[in-house]
């Protein structure tokens, strides 16, 4: 019942012409499939975002950003608003990825509020969690990602939280990605993975109860087409967040035939 996600990671790779040549190509490649059991993402640098929606249609492929800040509109020299995201078409937020978590010193407080703000917008949120190698060999990493994920879900459903979030938290999107396995080659074993998302969910049952059923979570961390399938068989795991292997048409669009 919940629909598989490929969401592309594209980090900070692809000019404007780079990007819509990739659109270019990858339409090609989609008109001889028909990928509609699967949604899939592309999640472009910021200015790569404008006509991407538009370059897109015809395909079932949209469109999310890479990270977005959670007031509406102010004095945040840098920033970008999600009304500025809405407008050109994007439908999704990558939030609390491990490389804004370390570059930036994004908290699990801030991906928290971000999430919240996504989910009034209307977008799908895909919120990335995961540990560091020295605290999967230090046996942390059960506590870690269960204190990671609870920031978000208690933020969402605080006492005093607006009425209407209640309704949209079954847009919810979470990424397990080992940090360890994050352009590495090395993935997580897939019962590594499924351990770990099994916990995932049982820690937003505690927080959200049955609507909890209907949240997706992804696996990231070296994801190829190669290794997708077996990531996908398992009964907790709803898709992945790709980085490296999505930015090539012939790969992202491998990925979509394997979900
Ligand atoms: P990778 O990146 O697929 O290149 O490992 C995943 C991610 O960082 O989202």
């Amino acid at each position: 019942m919940r629909t598989p996600l490929i969401a592309g990671n594209w980090k900070m790779y692809k000019t404007r012409k780079e990007a819509f040549a990739f659109v270019d190509a990858l339409k090609d490649l989609l008109a001889t499939f028909d990928p509609k059991r699967v949604e899939g993402w592309i999640c472009a640098p910021y200015l790569a975002l404008v006509g991407l929606p538009e370059a897109l249609a015809g395909t079932s492929v949209r469109v999310g950003a890479q990270n977005v800040h959670q007031d509406k509109e102010g004095a945040h020299t840098g920033e970008v608003s999600l009304a500025m995201l809405s407008e050109v078409g994007v439908e999704a937020v990558i939030l609390g990825h491990s490389e804004r978590r370390a570059d930036c010193g994004e908290t699990d407080r801030a991906v928290a509020e971000k999430t919240e703000a996504v989910l009034l917008a209307g977008l799908t949120p895909i919120v990335c969690v995961g540990e560091t190698l020295e605290q999967r060999e230090g046996g942390q990493t059960a506590a870690l990602i269960a204190a990671q994920v609870s920031a978000v879900v208690e933020h969402l459903t605080r006492a005093d939280a607006p009425e209407e979030l209640a309704s949209k938290l079954a847009r919810l999107v979470f990424a397990y990605e080992p940090i360890w396995a994050i352009g590495t080659g090395k993935t997580a074993s897939v019962a590594d993975a499924s351990t770990v998302i099994t916990g995932i969910r049982a820690t937003l049952t505690r927080g959200l109860g049955s609507r909890a059923e209907a949240v997706r979570i992804l696996y990231g961390g070296s994801v190829k087409p190669d290794n997708l399938g077996a990531f996908l068989a398992e009964r907790d795991i709803d898709g992945a967040l790709v980085g490296g292997a999505s930015l090539a048409p012939d790969s992202f669009a491998a990925l979509l035939t394997v979900a």
